[in-house]
């Protein structure tokens, strides 16, 4: 899977409906995007509305408070927004996610009270259907497909134990993992 497109709407310092395209393997060399720009003009914000739409939970992680805080807060020139959307396109072509689409897009939005939905292909979904096809093609709000700031010095700081998350993500055991889980929680309730 190959991100191509990234929408983002009232997250953070995106106030204007923004779009990011990136180098997909159509265009032959399979590309890599550089996002530059000067200290605080919103590069990390970017890799911030990548976790976030992915279904990132830790606001520590998307160094906020409040889950609020992601909603564009506002400036001398433009209001607040009343929500906050994300949407990630992805190249399916080669059908790593088990979908019958070549490509599939991921939209998560949050509303200032409190209200969130998250969209695959435009349908209403549960945060665990995206995990759970995400886990599949191999492709985590954390670990090795979003290396964040201080990400590699914290890995090699971790034990050996927290250490193996990261590798089980990369080793694709995740998704029976995290089926497990899902059977766990069935159990327990029944
Ligand atoms: P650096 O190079 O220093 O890491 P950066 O380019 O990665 O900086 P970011 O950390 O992505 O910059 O962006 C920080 C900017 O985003 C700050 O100006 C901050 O005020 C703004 N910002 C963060 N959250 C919000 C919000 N909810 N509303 C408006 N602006 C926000």
């Amino acid at each position: 899977m190959y991100l191509e497109q990234l929408h983002i709407q009232g997250f953070k310092s995106f106030a204007q409906a923004s779009r990011l395209d990136f180098l997909g393997p159509q265009k032959k060399t399979k590309g890599i995007t550089t996002i530059v720009g000067p200290n605080g003009s919103g590069k990390s914000n970017v890799a911030d509305s990548i976790r976030w739409v992915l279904g990132e939970q830790s606001m520590k992680l998307l160094r906020g408070k409040k889950s609020e805080d992601v909603i564009f807060a506002g400036s001398d020139k433009k209001a607040r927004s009343g929500f906050a959307e994300v949407t990630m396109r992805l190249l399916n072509e080669e059908r790593s996610a088990e979908l019958d689409y070549p490509e599939v897009e991921i939209t998560r939005r949050l509303y200032r009270d409190g209200e969130s939905e998250y969209l695959l292909n435009k349908n209403k979904v549960r945060l665990q259907d995206i995990q759970l096809i995400l886990a599949k093609a191999n492709f985590g709000e954390r670990h090795y497909a979003v290396i964040g700031q201080g990400m590699i010095d914290s890995l090699l700081a971790l034990s050996a134990e927290e250490r193996r998350d990261f590798f089980d993500e990369a080793s694709g055991v995740k998704p029976l993992q995290f089926k497990k889980q899902q059977s766990i929680q069935k159990l327990a309730l029944a």
